[in-house]
């Protein structure tokens, strides 16, 4: 007795554009063309140049993933094995440390190396071709999907405007250090008067700075750069490098899709960079956009828009309540400034000694609330 099995293989000719060449585009681009994935990426209209001093903190189980299903960057990660928090109301006592069993718990990136990174390993692939504003047709019908990930593009403006949002009326100033040779794996948050001031080790010579203040005060560079001189207890500084500031929201939007068109990235959901997951977040979220994609290539269905609906149910509350932890975080700290007491730091001092509690906080920077 022969049994006959048919195998039908439907040939995957899905076709996708993304609007926007940040992070976050070329990310995707690369993730969609390792499944052989025809991916056009059109270029910003406001082609926003590349800034040197911004870095990324990436979550282990994130840089895993990236190294495995987009591309590898080991060679361009510092690795760092704790991170350790104080509190300016606590006369600079340590409030709460994470550490790592394995050699790292975050590794810390240049956005532009990462960036140049994408960019040539794209630009030699078969499956993908990048649009400029000439070949710009404003005409998606070739496209199974359309995602944009451009503020600026006017797909994004006709479908995606309903946003929720809240604007800090902060800026984080963004520098790096150059300093006398140290093991330096051990990046430290201070939650400063001023705000919260990170130290993010990018080799043993230098150290990426962000330091998030109101925009009330005024700041500016010659402050800023003294504010950092006063909080550093580590670091023998010999240079401070250009110091560049950047607005900060927390924003939601309201519908992720419609129809053909998603929107991804940043436009998605930013947040307050405090806990370094902005990024993380949309990593999370091509995580989860290539498994749906992955189980439809399994089971032989055609991929078609209706992957943009099931994206959004499997991520949309989930990244709604990740923003809105992040935003309690940033004013619980603001508020204990308000009060000028330091009741809040010492309860989070007494609950981060707990070995179990300690262990939730790092799985949550780790991998979101995906756990
Ligand atoms: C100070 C700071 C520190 C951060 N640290 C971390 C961290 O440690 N870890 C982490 O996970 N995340 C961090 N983030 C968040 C992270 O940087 C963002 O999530 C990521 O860069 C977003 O990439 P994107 O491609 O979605 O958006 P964008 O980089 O904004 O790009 C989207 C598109 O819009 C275009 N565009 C952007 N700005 C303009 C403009 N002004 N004019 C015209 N076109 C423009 C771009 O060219 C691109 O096509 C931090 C953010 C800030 C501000």
């Amino acid at each position: 007795m022969y049994h006959l099995i048919f195998v039908v293989k439907i040939k995957n000719n899905m076709r996708v554009c993304i609007l926007g060449n940040g992070l976050s585009s070329l990310a995707l681009a690369k993730a969609l063309i390792n499944k052989k994935i025809y991916v056009d990426v059109e270029v910003s209209k406001n082609k926003s140049k590349l800034n040197k001093s911004r870095t990324l903190g990436i979550s282990k189980s994130n840089l895993d993933f990236f190294n495995k299903k987009i591309i590898n960057i080991e060679k361009i990660i510092w690795k760092l094995k704790q991170i350790h928090i104080y509190s300016e109301n606590l006369k600079n006592e340590k409030l709460l440390d994470f550490k790592s069993k394995e050699d790292q718990l975050f590794s810390i990136l240049k956005n532009y190396e990462l960036h140049n990174n994408l960019e040539k390993s794209l630009k030699k692939n078969k499956y993908f071709k990048t649009l400029n504003s000439k070949e710009k047709k404003n005409n998606y019908d070739n496209y199974d999907i359309i995602i944009t990930t451009d503020y600026f593009s006017s797909i994004t403006k006709k479908y995606f405007n309903k946003q929720i949002i809240k604007k800090y009326n902060s800026s984080a100033f963004v520098t790096i250090i150059e300093h006398h040779n140290i093991l330096n794996d051990v990046a430290t948050q201070i939650f400063t008067k001023d705000g919260p001031l990170a130290f993010l080790p990018i080799s043993p010579k230098m150290t990426s700075i962000v330091y998030s203040v109101d925009n009330s005060k005024k700041y500016n560079i010659e402050k800023i750069e003294e504010l950092i001189k006063k909080h550093n207890f580590k670091y023998k500084i010999k240079k401070i490098n250009n110091i560049e500031s950047f607005d900060l929201k927390c924003l939601n939007l309201r519908s992720y899709y419609n129809k053909k068109f998603l929107a991804f990235g940043d436009l998605l959901h930013s947040i307050h960079p405090l806990a370094g997951q902005g990024f993380n977040m949309t990593i999370r979220d091509i995580k989860i956009l290539l498994k749906i994609i992955e189980n439809k290539i399994n089971l032989g269905l055609p991929i078609d828009y209706s992957i943009n609906s099931e994206f959004e149910n499997k991520t949309r509350h989930k990244n709604f309540i990740f923003t809105n932890g992040i935003d309690f975080i940033h004013e619980f700290f603001n508020l204990e400034r308000k009060m000028n007491n330091n009741t809040l730091s010492k309860s989070i001092q007494y609950f981060g000694r707990n070995s179990s509690i300690n262990k939730v906080f790092i799985s949550l920077a780790d991998k979101g609330i995906y756990i």
